[in-house]
C-alpha cells in the first residue's frame, strides 16, 4: 500500500520550482519520485512470483545474518569469549573451568540455532497465528533497510572524529575509581541489574525525546507485521545512537565503579544463558504464541523480559502511563515494574506499529530511511528558529506551531 500524502509531493515539487530544470539534482529528484512513491509489491503469479521467491530466499539468508543470527553462529566456530546474558560484559572462556566452558559453548550454539529456528517458524505459522499471510515484501524491505543502517554504522565507526571522541571517552572512563570489587553470583546479579538499568533509561529516552525517536528509534517500531524476519534494526548513525543512548554511556562508568568478576558464578552462568536463549528471539510471533500457552514461560515475566513482554513493547494498543510506551527493559522486567511502565502481554498477539493510525507502512527502503529526516527538515523549515530546540530536543508529545502534514 502506498499511503504517501500529496502534500509531501507538493513540498518536493515546490522546493524544486525555484530552480532551473537543468539542475542535476532536480533530474535526480524526478527519477527518484516514482521510486519514492511506490511500495514494494509483487504479484503472486507468473514471473513476479518467481522473482519474489528468489529475492525472498536471498533476504532470508541476508536478513538472518543482519539480525546477527548467523553472525553469532560464525563467531562460535572460533570461540574465545561468549555473552552469557544481554548487556553483561562477555566472558573469556579460557579463564573458566574447561567443563563449564564447554557447556557454555554448546548453549551458545543452541542459542544461535534456536533464533534461526524461531525466525523460520514465524514464517511457517504466520497465517495460523495472525490470520494474515506472511509479509514477504516487508521482509525484503527490512533486509535492504537493515543493510543501509549497518553501512551507516560502519561509516560512523570508521569516521576519525567519532573514533577520537570514543577514545577520549574511554580514557575518561579509565580514570573512574573502583569502589566495590564483586565476584561470583553477586557480581552476575549486579552486572545484570546495572546493564538493564542503563538500557531501560537509554531506551525510554529514545521514546521520549523528539530527535532520538523521530530520527532513530521510530524505524524499529514501524512495522505492523512484526516478526523475527520483519524487524528493522536501529539505524546505525552512531553519534545519534550515542546521544539517544546517553544512559548507555553510563554503563562503562558503572561497570568500573562496581568491578564484576562473574567467573565464579558457576552453574548460574549456564542457567542464565538458557533463559537468555529463550527470550532472545524477542520479536518472534511463534514464541509469543508458545508463551501464551505455557505457564512456565509466563512465570519468567516476573523478573525477565520474555518474548511476550518485549513484543508488547511494540504494541500500538497500549500507550502506557507516560504516553510513549511500555516495557522498556532489555532482559529484566524489574525496572519497568519499579518505574511504573510495565504492561502484561495479552493472550492474543497485540497489533504492532506506530501509535499514529495514519503512519506510513513504508514498504519502500528509500522512504523508510529518508522520510523521518524529510519530515524533521520540513518542520525546521516551516517554523521559527526559536522553535528549533523544541522541534529537535522536545518531548515526543510536542507538535510545532506549524505542523507538517505528512505521515510518520
Ligand atoms: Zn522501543
Ligand atoms: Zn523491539
Amino acid at each position: 500500500m502506498n499511503n504517501i500524502e500529496p502534500t509531501l509531493e507538493r513540498n518536493m515539487l515546490a522546493s524544486a520550482a525555484g530552480y532551473s530544470p537543468r539542475m542535476p539534482w532536480l533530474a535526480i529528484g524526478r527519477l527518484l519520485l516514482p521510486l519514492w512513491r511506490k511500495d514494494l509489491a509483487f504479484k503472486r503469479t507468473g514471473w513476479q512470483y518467481v522473482l519474489l521467491m528468489a529475492i525472498a530466499a536471498f533476504a532470508i539468508v541476508y536478513g538472518a545474518w543482519q539480525q546477527e543470527v548467523i553472525h553469532n553462529f560464525g563467531a562460535l566456530l572460533n570461540t574465545k569469549a561468549t555473552t552469557v546474558f544481554y548487556m553483561v560484559p562477555s566472558l573469556a572462556l579460557n579463564t573458566l573451568d574447561p567443563s563449564l566452558a564447554e557447556v557454555l559453548v554448546w548453549i551458545a550454539i543452541g542459542r544461535a540455532l534456536f533464533a534461526i529456528f524461531c525466525a523460520w517458524l514465524d514464517m511457517v505459522f504466520h497465517k495460523k497465528i495472525t490470520g494474515r499471510p506472511f509479509d514477504w515484501e516487508s521482509m525484503i524491505n527490512v533486509a535492504l533497510v537493515n543493510g543501509l543502517f549497518s553501512f551507516a554504522a560502519l561509516f560512523a565507526v570508521l569516521n576519525q572524529p567519532i573514533r577520537d571522541w570514543l577514545a577520549h571517552y574511554d580514557a575518561l572512563v579509565a580514570q573512574v575509581p573502583t569502589l566495590v570489587d564483586l565476584n561470583g553470583s553477586v557480581a552476575l546479579v549486579m552486572a545484570m541489574l546495572i546493564g538493564d538499568f542503563c538500557f531501560y533509561w537509554s531506551h525510554r529516552l529514545c521514546h521520549e525525546t523528539r530527535c532520538f525517536w523521530n530520527l532513530g528509534h521510530i524505524s524499529h517500531h514501524r512495522n505492523r507485521n512484526l516478526t523475527q524476519m520483519t524487524c528493522a534494526i536501529e539505524p546505525g548513525w552512531l553519534p545519534l545512537q550515542a546521544a539517544g543512548g546517553l544512559a548507555l554511556l553510563l554503563l562503562p562508568v558503572m561497570s568500573k565503579l562496581f568491578t564484576s568478576d562473574i567467573r565464579d558464578a558457576g552453574i548460574a552462568l549456564a542457567v542464565l544463558m538458557v533463559i537468555d536463549t529463550l527470550v532472545d528471539p524477542s520479536h518472534s510471533i511463534f514464541m509469543y504464541w508458545i508463551e501464551s500457552k505455557s505457564r512456565a514461560l509466563r512465570a519468567l515475566r516476573t523478573v525477565f523480559v520474555t518474548v511476550g513482554v518485549h513484543y508488547m513493547h511494540h504494541s500500538n494498543e497500549v500507550t502506557g502511563p507516560h504516553g510513549t510506551g511500555v516495557n522498556f527493559g532489555a532482559r529484566l522486567s524489574i525496572w519497568d515494574r519499579v518505574f511504573g511502565t510495565y504492561a502484561e502481554p495479552p493472550k492474543a498477539l497485540p497489533r504492532t506499529g506506530l501509535f499514529d493510525p495514519e503512519a506510513d507502512l513504508c514498504v519502500n527502503p528509500l522512504r523508510y530511511v529518508l522520510q523521518p529526516f524529510m519530515r524533521m527538515g520540513l518542520e525546521l523549515r516551516g517554523n521559527k528558529l526559536s522553535d528549533w530546540p523544541f522541534i529537535l530536543f522536545g518531548s515526543t508529545d510536542y507538535e510545532p506551531p506549524n505542523p507538517v502534514r505528512m505521515s510518520r
